[in-house]
């Protein structure tokens, strides 16, 4: 396994690093095309890219390699098709995904992080901090590894999994650069949705880079007192500058921005916090996705029940306020941030 990685992982270039790299090995810049191709329709050795010399295959596998996820755990729903995988990466450590039916398409959850060291109060995905960065290839084979296992293209990506993407913007960028190649998966950044927790000097400048990304921001509370209480990071970049930034990136973008909102009984969800909320999100382009709490039996907290959250949302909508109760699917199945790895570490 150290060998493995100690080997240069081919996955992990862009399409002119790959080319690059074939220059430097004395080879012809299109093997670096024809690799690309071949790995990011799903291979995961040398040995399947069939147009390549015999024995450049053989010189590959000595020297490179190719991020490939070993399928730990694998927990389907009986009701609406989501499969949600736990995957061993090479040294060991687990990630999760989720992928996900609908109208529109097939779409994945994917994690930008092993563990996360944000510290939200609510969330399973941090308790144990964080473990490492994922690099931009072990986040794109969880694409991959997704569409062999189920034989279906994915077509909408949430960077929505453990991790804050904004924590590891360099191998997250580069990963948005990998699925967006029309060599590759050849997604449309329209496609994808990042969330962050809102470290805003990367929000800045993720908006200037990225600005066909949806932006969603986890809000999770209507004053910054409060907000402090159940994401720490709000202590270093506090809740009005988190707002200016937003309002600066709609701006930017010309786009609408989503807020995450998970409801925790008796903590964000009374009156005062729907008319906090109102004030603070009114005449602005956004959208609320409320999320009723999925409860995390190491906190203390409990999640809002649906029927209040619909009662929620009615009146933020009432107020003018954009808002949706998150759709919960697999919800027989570990469905909260985290949970399947944190259970089977136990
Ligand atoms: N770090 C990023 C993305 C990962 S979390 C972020 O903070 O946005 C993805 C979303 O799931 C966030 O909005 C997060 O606050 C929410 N979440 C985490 N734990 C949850 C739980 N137990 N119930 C409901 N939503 C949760």
């Amino acid at each position: 396994m150290t060998e493995q990685l100690q080997k240069t992982d081919l996955k992990n270039m862009t399409r002119d690093e790959l080319k690059a790299f074939m220059k430097e090995m004395g080879l012809p810049a299109f093997r670096g095309e024809q690799i690309f191709t071949w790995m990011h329709n799903g291979a995961v050795s040398f040995d399947e890219m069939t147009n390549l010399p015999q024995k450049l295959r053989e010189q590959l596998s000595e020297q490179c390699m190719i991020t490939c996820h070993e399928i730990a755990r694998v927990q389907s729903s009986k009701t609406d098709g989501t499969k949600k995988y736990l995957f061993r990466l090479a040294d060991g450590n687990t990630i999760e995904s989720v992928f996900m039916k609908y109208k529109f398409g097939n779409s994945i959850c994917v994690s930008t992080q092993a563990g996360c060291r944000m510290g939200c109060r609510f969330c399973a995905s941090t308790i144990g901090g964080l473990c490492r960065n994922l690099t931009a290839a072990e986040i794109l084979e969880e694409i991959l590894a997704v569409q062999r296992d189920t034989g279906e293209r994915i077509s909408n990506i949430v960077l929505m999994g453990s991790g804050e993407p904004f924590d590891n913007y360099d191998n997250v960028t580069k990963f948005l650069e990998l699925v967006h190649d029309p060599k590759g998966l050849n997604l449309s950044l329209r496609n994808i949705t990042l969330s962050t927790c809102g470290i805003l000097p990367n929000m800045r400048r993720f908006g200037d880079e990225f600005p066909q990304v949806n932006l969603a921001v986890s809000l999770h509370a209507s004053n910054s007192e409060l907000r402090s209480t159940l994401m720490p990071i709000n202590k270093k970049y506090p809740m009005d500058e988190l707002m200016e930034v937003c309002r600066e990136h709609v701006e930017k973008t010309g786009r609408r921005i989503t807020f995450e909102y998970t409801l925790v009984k008796g903590v964000n969800d009374k009156d005062e916090n729907l008319s906090q909320l109102t004030k603070l999100l009114g005449g602005m382009n956004c959208h609320v996705n409320l999320i009723p709490m999925n409860p995390v039996s190491e906190r203390d907290f409990k999640g809002t029940d649906r029927r209040f959250a619909e009662e929620f949302c009615k009146k933020l909508e009432k107020k003018g306020i954009q808002a949706t109760v998150r759709r919960e699917l697999g919800s027989d199945i570990d469905a909260a941030c985290g949970q399947l790895r944190l259970n089977s570490q136990k």
